[in-house]
């Protein structure tokens, strides 16, 4: 029989997610026969009603190139764009919008900060980055170490999932010119001390970038709080559309670096003999922005500030330690990332069962989750498995859920493995 009822079930916390849940109209729909229950938000995020609105009445009503006005339509187009990037200024506390530069997201926005901070970079130097990176937060790194000689260094991680300390404090040294960190683990869901870890960064004269893109759906930043450098982050996993995402930069870091990227907008004069910049943020910002993106974003962000924040996270924690409690349920479960500060993120295995079967058996069921090696092929080395499963619950997720997702996996767990 299948057993759901463990002792100390997790109380329904105080949050109405049922009322949540009709914000988020894709989440009502039958998949394959049953209804459908979203576990892959890590990987992307749903898009709330008011999201959608906002980039269907910007098109309907306000759609033009922006920063071109000569008419009314280009008026409000980069009027509703730049309140979006007010909005994201204010999200994360930065000081000015001059350090909100639009991006294409995480990845994008990590490349951009990779190849500006080349002309720093001399052999020898260190890029000092961890274990539990997502390939976004390696590879260009990779890329600009091959470039200038410089190296990239990983910080290990321990068993359970989280920073190996020791590591970081042996490996960080003078010659670490950029300390470049994940703020939550997309595999782990480990939280990082990231305010720890920078402060002794910056102790060092190391320039600091905070990966934020898995932490932004559970926590809002502060950089100035934090101290980094340079904060990423991607808008479609905070609720928002996909094709844009955020790089905080410091104004002064910013207006030093050359710009990324060629093009229409990134100017101030242009000649054969000599071509020159435009003021910040728009140095970074070659060509025509998503401006729909941009404004649904800022919608998705108006959303999150709407909501009870700390009710969220209490009942995001819930379904957690629901699915923490639920384990046992299925034979030869293993969890992979069991550090004490987490985010609702649970990556497993099951003896006897791939991965990608798992996920393939639940989709059945109408349970998305995502499998394989999530962009973290070192870290999936360490554990020495080429892959895990992977439920991550967001906000509008139910304790209902999280146990069909156990009775499914019981299920399988017993036909299968
Ligand atoms: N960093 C982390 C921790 C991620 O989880 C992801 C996406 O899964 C990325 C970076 C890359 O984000 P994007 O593909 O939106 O650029």
């Amino acid at each position: 029989m299948t057993d759901l009822s463990v002792a100390n079930a997790a109380q329904a916390p105080a949050f109405d997610v049922d009322a949540v849940r009709r914000d988020f109209p894709i989440l009502s729909q039958q998949v394959n026969g049953k209804p459908l229950v979203y576990l892959d938000n890590g990987a992307s995020a749903q898009k709330p009603i008011a999201v959608l609105d906002a980039m269907d009445r910007y098109y309907r009503e306000m759609h033009s190139n922006v920063h071109r006005g000569a008419h009314t339509l280009g008026d409000r187009a980069t009027a509703a764009f730049e309140g979006a990037r007010e909005t994201v200024r204010a999200f994360l506390n930065a000081d000015s919008t001059r350090e909100i530069v639009w991006t294409r997201g995480t990845t994008e926005a990590i490349n951009l900060v990779a190849n500006g901070l080349a002309g720093r970079l001399q052999p020898g130097d260190e890029i000092l980055v961890s274990r539990m990176e997502h390939h976004a937060n390696i590879v260009p790194w990779q890329m600009i170490a091959e470039r200038t000689g410089a190296k990239v260094v990983p910080i290990q991680v321990t068993p359970e999932g989280e920073l190996d300390l020791d590591s970081f404090h042996s490996l960080l040294n003078e010659r670490t010119k950029i300390f470049a960190i994940t703020h939550v683990s997309n595999v782990l869901g480990t939280v990082n001390p990231v305010k720890e870890l920078i402060d002794q960064a910056k102790a060092r004269g190391a320039l600091t970038l905070v990966d934020g893109a898995q932490a932004v759906p559970h926590y809002q930043p502060d950089v100035q709080a934090l101290g980094c450098d340079f904060y990423a982050f991607s808008s479609h996993k905070l609720f928002g559309p996909t094709g844009i995402g955020v790089l905080y930069g410091k104004a002064e870091l910013l207006e030093d670096m050359p710009p990324y990227q060629g093009g229409g907008e990134m100017i101030e004069r242009v000649s054969f003999e000599r071509t020159t910049w435009n003021t910040l943020p728009y140095k970074f910002e070659a060509g025509t922005p998503a401006v729909a993106e941009a404004v649904g974003l800022g919608a998705a962000i108006d959303y999150l500030n709407g909501q009870d924040r700390r009710a969220m996270e209490a009942a995001e924690k819930a379904l957690l330690e629901r699915a923490n409690q639920l384990v046992e349920t299925v034979p030869g479960m293993e969890i992979i990332g069991t550090a004490s500060q987490k985010v609702p993120v649970m990556s497993f295995k099951i003896a006897g069962l791939h991965p990608s079967d798992i996920g393939t058996l639940l989709d059945q069921q109408g349970i998305a989750i995502r499998t394989g090696h999530h962009c973290a092929m070192p870290l999936m080395d360490f554990y020495g498995v080429p892959g895990t499963a992977r439920a991550s619950f967001a906000f509008y997720n139910t304790l209902d859920e999280v146990e069909q997702l156990f009775a499914a996996l019981q299920k399988i767990q017993r036909l299968f493995a």
